[in-house]
């Protein structure tokens, strides 16, 4: 049998398929970019793996204190040297990307000191983290003042309110790289090191966290490369690979990741402490082939964008333009369209393929949302997946795909519900 006789039994019809390779023939350079900056980013994994000599003994299982962890102490290494940085903490004791920001904010945060937000909101999970939303905990709990600057109209950094807003209270700087579930524009390493430039320039013991979920290994160099002094993000992401089953990283200055790795265990244990049980091949590996991962999310995105743009819908960003992390939004108009849109995703998964992702209230959300995802890592988002407030403008977040063959049959199958419910006209 040959692709598309595979294809046509999974659903996908002739006219789809050929709107699809219509609309894949204007992507070439596009994809030849996207496989030169994964070729970059693995020849770093593999030079900072090569370095710190890996070896069999380092995927062996701890378990209790975990002291001496040979295996754990190397990859924080070889996270380390990736991202250019004194330190890492790479653990499955850092449970998601929240709790790995919630470790390296109240790690680094004194009472009386203030967290100076310039990219605006942070993202969801996060405003009880701080305590902008009421929370046992939060970092208001315990006294920490906060104060953001919004990000400009056109999603630049506000250099002028971020110089002035400044204070000797100013203890550190949180920046958030990806959109999250907001509409701006991603921010680009080349803009994060232009505002760290001019908060240094202001007060150089400021510490500067920068958000990086969904940014790993998009681009050449890191938030690390440009001065942050913690670059934080989630192992069910991009660095994981698609094989961590859980986990996060906090790579930075020893100084903050000292600290984090006290808040995180206990004062005097720090690093030394914490079982890996059984988890670092996945570790390992995952990071191994988080570079071609993310590029087959990057080729998954790239080609939804350009699809639905040639529909007449809005997608951000816009196809042609440059991406800072793997996530693509796309205006669809209507609760119908969402549902659609999502049925081809969940219908193209290895995993839950034969469910129907419907509309269901979700805590924190003031509208509905719908997830297709059919995952083997529960909730992991570097998987193909997509999901959604349904409201206005009914835009749905697409993401992920573990291979680029994977994602291109999502989102032809997408393509598909949307016409079978005569959305769109091919
Ligand atoms: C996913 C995400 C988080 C939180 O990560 P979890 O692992 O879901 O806790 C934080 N910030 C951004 C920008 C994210 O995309």
């Amino acid at each position: 049998m040959t692709t598309n006789e595979i294809y046509q039994e999974l659903g996908v019809s002739p006219a789809v398929l050929a709107f699809g390779e219509s609309v894949l023939s204007g992507l070439t350079e596009r994809f030849a970019a996207i496989d030169a900056n994964a070729e970059l980013c693995q020849a770093k994994v593999l030079a900072a793996m090569q370095k710190n000599r890996v070896n069999a003994t380092h995927f062996a299982a701890s378990t209790g204190y975990g002291y001496d962890d040979e295996g754990r102490d190397t990859l924080e290494r070889v996270y380390a040297d990736v991202f250019h940085t004194e330190a890492a903490l790479v653990r499955p004791q850092l449970v998601c990307g929240t709790h790995a920001l919630a470790v390296a904010l109240s790690a680094n945060l004194l009472p009386g000191d203030e967290l100076l937000a310039v990219s605006g909101k942070p993202y969801d999970t996060l405003e009880e983290v701080i305590g902008l939303r009421p929370s046992p905990c939060s970092l208001a709990e315990y006294g920490i003042l906060y104060r953001q600057i919004d990000l400009l109209p056109d999603g630049s950094f506000d250099l002028s309110a971020i110089r002035s807003a400044i204070t000797k209270k100013t203890k550190l700087v949180h920046i958030q790289r990806s959109k999250g579930y907001q509409t701006r524009p991603t921010i680009s390493v080349e803009q994060i090191r232009e505002s760290i430039r001019l908060i240094k320039s202001i007060r150089c013991d400021i510490d500067i966290l920068v958000d990086n979920c969904y940014g790993e290994f998009v681009e050449s160099i890191e938030p690390s490369d440009v001065g942050a002094d913690m670059t934080v993000g989630s192992l069910i992401k991009n660095p994981g690979g698609g094989l961590a089953p859980i986990g996060g990283y906090i790579a930075g200055t020893k100084k903050c990741v000292d600290r984090c790795a006290y808040r995180l265990s206990a004062p005097g244990l720090g690093q030394e402490v914490g079982a890996n049980l059984g988890l670092l091949p996945s570790f390992y590996q995952g990071f191994f082939l988080a570079p071609t991962v993310t590029a087959a999310a990057l080729r998954g995105a790239v080609f939804a964008a350009a699809a639905y743009e040639r529909l007449g819908f809005r997608v951000y960003p816009a196809a042609s333009e440059e991406r800072h992390d793997v996530i693509q939004a796309i205006e669809l108009g209507s609760e119908e369209a969402m549902c659609a849109f999502c049925k081809g995703i969940q219908q193209a998964a290895p995993v839950d393929s034969y469910v129907t992702p419907v509309p269901a209230p979700m805590p924190g959300y003031d509208a509905p949302v719908i997830m297709a995802a059919g995952a083997f890592v529960q909730g992991s988002s570097i998987e193909l997946s997509a999901d959604g407030p349904v409201r206005p403008p009914y835009a749905v977040y697409y993401q992920g795909g573990l291979t680029w063959p994977h994602a291109k049959l999502g989102v032809l199958l997408s393509l598909q519900r949307m016409r079978d419910a005569g959305l769109i006209h091919l």
